[in-house]
């Protein structure tokens, strides 16, 4: 198993106005006082208390880690994407140590076929597999859940939290909601895009995220958490952000 020793860079370009591909994405819009944007924030054990934080903070405790696919890698699509959805979905891979790092290498050596997602998760990181620029194939074959979503898979490996990983993963999209200006009503799970042609078409992933296969309860558990650290989320000094 090979770590990239070098850390993520992309700490460093998130404080630039500007995607991977040179274009400027940044749309931080400055909330109005008493908007009551935060207001019907729903308490959860997860809850950011009250602390705010910058988005680079927030992304830092994601600890996200760049292990892109190389070009031949049968999950590049190379079809650029401009992101209007994040899809959340879990692995089902009960293997053991079948942790991010072990997606990415099965990705990196096609053992999957087509198929590719942006981000794998786990208690412990989140590793990168495709630019959030790169359309991936991890939702409705060729429909918009792949045309237009951010594709993130939290690991089921034995000894992994699933408290720790959902986390995670909720810090994550709420970092990515703001990175790409994307409300909290397009944060779905992948049984929001159907497979047209597959029985049953509208898949139970993630499955420990639905009740009785669809979303409910749980799910809206989660969205709760992902608006709170959302909600977390401070809005850098122009200036003195673009200096650092
Ligand atoms: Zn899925």
């Amino acid at each position: 198993m090979v770590r990239p020793s070098s850390g993520y860079q992309g700490i460093q370009d998130s404080t630039i106005s500007y995607d991977s591909h040179g274009r400027p994405v940044k749309t931080y819009v400055t909330p109005k006082p008493g908007s009551g944007q935060s207001a019907t924030l729903i308490s959860t054990s997860h809850s950011s208390g009250g602390s705010r934080m910058s988005p680079s903070a927030l992304l830092s405790q994601v600890s996200v880690k760049r292990d892109l696919l190389p070009s031949g890698c049968r999950g590049r699509t190379k079809k650029s994407m401009r992101p209007r959805y994040i899809t959340i979905h879990s692995t089902q891979n009960w293997s053991k140590g079948a942790d991010p790092w072990r997606h990415s290498l099965a990705l990196k050596n096609s053992k999957l076929g087509k198929l590719s997602w942006h981000y794998t998760v786990d208690e412990k990181v989140a590793v990168q597999h495709l630019s959030t620029t790169e359309q991936g194939r991890h939702a409705d074959y060729d429909g918009p859940g792949n045309h237009y979503s951010i594709g993130i898979e939290m690991c089921e490996h034995p000894g992994n939290s699933r408290a720790a990983t959902t986390e995670r993963t909720a810090k994550l999209a709420a970092w990515l909601m703001k990175e790409y200006d994307i409300p909290l009503s397009r944060v779905v799970p992948h049984y929001h895009w159907p497979r047209y042609g597959a029985h049953p078409a509208n898949k139970n992933c993630p499955h420990f995220l639905l009740d009785n296969g669809k979303p409910g309860r749980k799910w809206q558990g989660f969205l709760a958490q992902v608006k709170s650290y959302n909600d977390s989320i401070t809005l850098p000094q122009s200036n003195a952000w673009a200096s650092r």
